[in-house]
């Protein structure tokens, strides 16, 4: 018997119907890309993004076309995605940090028909148009008076593309399973693979996000997403920042800590998200202005590990740290560390312990480590395996590869990350799989050692590789970015680490460097580092 519900599809256009319905009022405010403050609010983002569908049906876009953006996070960029999404296409986020050749073998993958993009790439674009025969048109995102003389194909001013429709338009209805957004991997190991939301995980997903030991959004208030709308489905803020009637503030280009903590405080920002790095830039500015946070009440941090000093850092000032882990193939968020009941009124060193852990499943999450021949390891917090994950928004297929199996017997996911999960369910990365020290048949977390390295005061950042030893496989190499006007030293570095890890864990040894690479997604780039050492050799080899 089935049950005598309605059925009301999961669509993304409801999301901004009910903004623009119940917050119509309720402020987008942008530090544009040509520069001023920007407002408007959900009411204006709805008929803005009705315009947007219009506009790409006009031009025969219709279900399941791609259609691509190249922006930063802007009001126009939010009305793009409702409008793309709301006619049946799909919204595909370029990362414009890729190198321009990866940036056309995704196009060309996608088979991108439209792409919208911001000022800052046209000069990018221009260079790999020849490459991208599938882009009908672009689109760039400004008004008349900021347009550039380009020689982009068939280029408009998107204010002006917008005009070319009267916005009398109604969202296109269709199964809610449809294809909604595509956002690929950054593919450090071979192709990148397009994951692709459907309207019914994006909702449920958003949904999932605003509960409140999620990352518990509300109308109360002002969140400030820096997280880019291109990495990682924008850890769904699009979606749930206006779901909850929120005011929303967007970054624009400008990520550095001056400006971040100029939003901040001129915004009356309470909640933001965003990867270590940029946190980083915000704290070094904090330092060396001795800035204050006056509304900041909660941060999520993720993407990589949240070093337990940040934590602190933030936690000193008032500001409650979610440190949360996911990826872009879980849409993205899979686990968020609020601190459960049962945990309640622990000392702060021990609330600190378990925040650096990467939390707990959130609901629709269905998590298992496991051993190398498949078998569930307990929750004792000590064992790690790999973690697989199950749920509706997760992905089970990859686009355009949809013989390949990615799901194991139960239907798992395996995340390609290394794990403990203790007695409360709070879950520690230990490691990427490929990134793990194998040392004499056991395992050195390379993350843990980052971690206590950068909780040394003259260290503004580091990372630990595994190096060639002709007696355990494999030994721990750790490499460091010496704070600004700091020098530490090798023995320094290596007393202060001493005590507080197995001894077996040391590393062998310690090398100085100006800077460490990062991926397009703002991680410690593991490839090209060990590609640069990998001619040294270990004082211990
Ligand atoms: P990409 O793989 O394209 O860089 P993703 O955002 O999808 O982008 O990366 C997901 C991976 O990032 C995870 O599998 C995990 O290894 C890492 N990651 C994400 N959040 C955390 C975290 N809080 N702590 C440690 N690692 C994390």
């Amino acid at each position: 018997m089935l049950g005598l519900m309605q059925d009301w599809p999961l669509l993304l256009h409801k999301i901004i119907d009910h903004a623009a319905l119940q917050y119509g009022g309720r402020e987008v405010v942008t530090r544009s890309v040509e520069g001023p403050i920007h407002r408007t609010n959900y009411s204006q983002i709805r008929d803005r993004s009705l315009r947007v569908a219009q506009r790409l049906a006009k031009d025969g876009v219709k279900l399941g076309d791609r259609v691509a953006t190249l922006a930063w996070n802007t009001w126009r960029h939010l009305e793009a995605w409702y409008g793309i999404a709301g006619v049946g296409a799909v919204y595909h986020t370029v990362n414009p940090r890729l190198f321009p050749e990866q940036i056309a073998w995704i196009v060309n993958h996608a088979q991108d028909r439209v792409m919208l993009l911001d000022l800052t790439f046209v000069q990018l674009m221009e260079s790999v148009q020849d490459k991208t025969p599938s882009i009908e048109r672009f689109v760039v995102l400004t008004d008349k008076a900021h347009m550039p003389q380009t020689k982009l194909r068939n280029a408009i001013a998107y204010e002006d593309w917008i005009a070319e429709v009267d916005g009398k338009f109604e969202w296109v209805e269709f199964d809610e399973n449809t294809a909604a957004g595509l956002c690929y991997t950054s593919g450090t190991t071979g192709d990148p693979k397009g994951v692709l939301y459907s309207h019914r995980s994006n909702v449920l997903h958003a949904l999932q996000a605003c509960m409140k030991d999620t990352l518990s959004v509300s109308a109360q208030d002002s969140v400030l997403p820096i997280v880019p709308m291109f990495h990682a489905n924008a850890w769904s803020l699009a979606f749930s920042v206006p779901l909850a009637g929120a005011k929303m503030v967007m970054p624009g280009a400008r990520l550095d800590g001056a400006s971040v903590y100029e939003l901040l405080e001129a915004e009356k920002v309470t909640f933001s998200a965003a990867v270590p790095t940029v946190w980083l830039m915000l704290m070094q500015h904090m330092q060396t202005t001795g800035a204050k946070l006056t509304t900041l009440n909660r941060v999520a941090i993720g993407g990589s590990a949240c070093p337990p000093s940040m934590i602190e850092y933030f936690e000193e000032r008032g500001v409650t740290v979610y440190h949360a882990w996911g990826m872009t193939e879980m849409s993205p968020i899979g686990t968020v560390g609020a601190i459960k009941p049962q945990l309640a009124g622990l000392p702060l060193k021990d609330v600190l312990g378990v925040k650096s852990k990467q939390g707990h499943a959130i609901f629709a999450v269905e998590m298992k480590i496991t051993d190398d021949e498949g078998n569930r390891l307990p929750w004792d917090g000590h064992k790690f395996g790999r973690l697989m994950v199950k749920g509706p928004a997760i992905a089970r297929r990859y686009f355009k590869r949809e013989n390949e199996e990615i799901l194991d017997a139960e239907g798992y996911f395996d995340t390609g990350d290394v794990a403990t999960i203790d007695p409360n369910g709070y879950m520690q990365i230990t490691d990427r799989a490929k990134d793990v020290i194998k040392s004499g048949g056991e395992w050195i977390s390379s993350i843990d050692l980052e971690n206590l390295a950068v909780g040394h005061p003259d260290v503004a950042e580091a990372a630990v590789i595994g190096v060639v030893h002709p007696k355990w496989d494999e030994r721990p190499l750790l490499i460091i970015v010496p704070k600004e006007g700091k020098s530490p030293d090798r023995d320094g570095i290596l007393k202060f680490m001493d005590g507080k890890i197995a001894k077996w864990w040391m590393p062998d040894d310690v090398q100085f460097v100006t800077e460490i690479p990062h991926t397009a997604t703002g991680k410690i780039n593991k490839l090209k580092l060990r590609q640069d050492f990998s001619s040294y050799k270990l004082p211990t080899a």
